[in-house]
């Protein structure tokens, strides 16, 4: 026996399952269930990255609006993860709010 959970359009607590969906009486919202899962974000090397890393980029990345690239090497403190094409939210000295890919960044 699994416990329903609520409904997410009005937090009904009786739900009940039919053919695979979820349905809720109040309302009549009906949704599959979904398997919570946390995005994972990986460095370059496959190491999982957590909010707060330090991360060394590791390839001159050019910055649109900026006269300058950010250099390999440079390290960037405190990331921030977030959902997305560019997975890492930072800043970084002289550029300042930066958002970055985790594919180019090594922990560290
Ligand atoms: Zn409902």
């Amino acid at each position: 026996m699994t416990q329903m959970p609520h409904c997410p359009a009005c937090q009904s607590s009786y739900t009940y399952e039919d053919r695979g969906l979820y349905v809720c009486p109040e309302c009549g919202h009906e949704w599959e269930e979904q398997v919570e899962e946390a995005p994972v974000y990986k460095d370059a090397n496959g190491n999982l990255l957590v909010d707060g890393d330090t991360v060394t980029v590791i390839k001159d990345l050019k910055v649109k609006g900026a006269s300058g690239a950010i250099k390999q090497g440079t390290k960037v403190k405190n990331i921030k993860l977030v959902e997305g094409d560019h997975n890492i939210d930072c800043k970084i000295d002289g550029f300042g709010a930066m958002k970055l890919k985790s594919e180019f960044v090594k922990k560290g």
